[in-house]
């Protein structure tokens, strides 16, 4: 018997059909014995739904009443997938974030979970109850209504697992797995049957949004075994483990990530003296912009140009940042793109392999799409280039990097 942590996504909640299947589901785990902790997101496209109502009354409205409005949808599913269960004859009770006690910090729409009190799922699970929590939501030390931002129901799951110290966290999602990309992008995508840790985060931080980054860090950090799963379908899913346990096996890129969300800009004729990307970048920070990547030109004529990309909301506003920054530094002009992509390799077997920057500046060579930015880590390599051509980089990244489906499997035919 084991204690299970299992979520369910919008898409695997977004009917009442697919909440009755999903009951269907948990029933079966508990007639086989299981304690079990069930994490819902709200129905496929309601938080969506909630942010346009809000955006019809005014572009910005208050951090606190968008948590106190996209809460709700989450509240819902609970309700409606407790009923589904006892329906079946299988007992079950609902609750709030802040009913279990989800305390949250005060950051409104991006809250970090602080402590959980896991008492009252204790005793319902003693007395035989499933407990159905709802996702994304907290409360903060004032009592205010929190959420933990998008896609932040995984998070919720991996940090009740790691409250009740549950023998698994279940992710069950509308795909089987974790894949080497996005499989609904690249059509050779292949299930991975595991990935690291440290990969996972490094996927998901680059674009893979199929699991929340801060869930991933959550599971490392407290070592709650992570799986993700079609709700959909059975199967074993991808587990994402410490250290990968077939090392010697270990393929150079695990997998590739890519990401529509950023723009470009660039300001030009800087003069290039000490403190210039300081007085640069302190005035977009203060504006509560994230700067991505960034690239500085070596200098020319005392003169140097400097290029960073921000998310692609972001891009009009710091834009007007920059203008002002060009004025009082005398800078050349200020230009931005925001039509850019940003295409990553991940893989912890590139620690011990040189050359692969070579192989995959080649590959985009070959198919004649220029790289706009570089920025590397010890596992990972992005690029910027432009977002026409993302797909395209997508798939010639995988084939050259041997991840397509057909590739591996010829592999193990002529291993055997
Ligand atoms: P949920 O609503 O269940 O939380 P999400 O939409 O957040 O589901 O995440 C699942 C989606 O993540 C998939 O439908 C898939 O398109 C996308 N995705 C992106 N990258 C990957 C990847 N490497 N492997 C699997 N899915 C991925
Ligand atoms: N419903 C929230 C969202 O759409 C949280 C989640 O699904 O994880 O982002
Ligand atoms: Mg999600």
């Amino acid at each position: 018997m084991a204690l299970l942590v299992q979520k369910f996504g919008g898409t695997s909640v977004g009917t009442t059909e697919r909440i009755e299947a999903v009951a269907e589901k948990v029933c079966r785990f508990r007639k086989e014995g299981h304690e079990v902790v069930v994490v819902v997101s709200a129905m496929s496209g309601e938080t969506n739904r909630l942010i346009g109502l809000a955006n019809e009354i005014m572009e910005e409205p208050t951090p606190r009443e968008m948590d106190v409005l996209v809460s709700t949808g989450e509240q819902v599913t609970i309700a409606l997938l407790s009923m589904a269960l006892q329906k079946r004859g299988c007992e079950a009770r609902s609750y709030t974030g802040s009913q279990v006690r989800i305390v949250t910090d005060s950051t409104h729409t991006k809250a970090r979970i602080k402590q959980i009190d896991e008492q009252r799922m204790r005793e319902d699970l003693d007395a035989g109850r499933v407990v159905v929590v709802a996702g994304f939501q907290g409360i903060d030390e004032s009592g205010n209504i929190t959420t933990l931002g998008r896609g932040g129901s995984d998070t919720t799951a991996v940090a009740l697992a790691a409250a009740l110290k549950a023998d698994e966290c279940q992710i069950y999602t509308d795909v089987d797995g974790v894949y080497t990309t996005d499989p609904r992008v690249v059509d050779s995508a292949r299930r991975l049957k595991q990935i690291t840790f440290e990969e996972m985060i490094e996927m998901a931080s680059l674009g893979s949004k199929v699991l929340q980054i801060r869930s991933v860090e959550f599971a490392g950090k407290y070592n709650v075994p992570l799986r993700v799963l079609s709700s959909f379908q059975e199967g074993e899913g991808t587990l994402i483990t410490l250290e990968d346990e077939n090392a010697m096996e270990q393929p150079v890129v695990s997998g590739i990530a890519f990401n529509r969300d950023e723009a470009k800009l660039t300001i030009s004729g800087v003069p290039d003296t000490p403190g210039s990307a300081l007085r640069i970048l302190k005035p977009v920070s203060d504006a509560n912009i994230e700067v991505d990547m960034i690239v500085q030109n070596v200098g020319e004529d005392n003169r140097t140009a400097f290029t960073f990309t921000v998310h692609r909301n972001d891009f009009k506003r710091a834009k007007e940042v920059l203008q002002r920054v060009a004025d009082e530094l005398g800078a050349r002009e200020v230009g931005g793109d925001s039509k850019i992509a940003k295409v990553s390799i991940v893989g912890v077997g590139m620690r011990s392999h040189a050359g692969v920057a070579t192989q995959m500046f080649e590959a985009l060579s070959n198919e004649g799409i220029n790289i706009q930015m570089i920025s590397t880590s010890e596992i990972k390599i992005s690029v910027v280039i432009d977002e026409k051509y993302l797909e395209l980089a997508v798939r010639a990244l995988h084939s050259a990097f041997g991840l397509d489906k057909l590739a591996v499997e010829e592999e193990a035919v002529k291993r055997s």
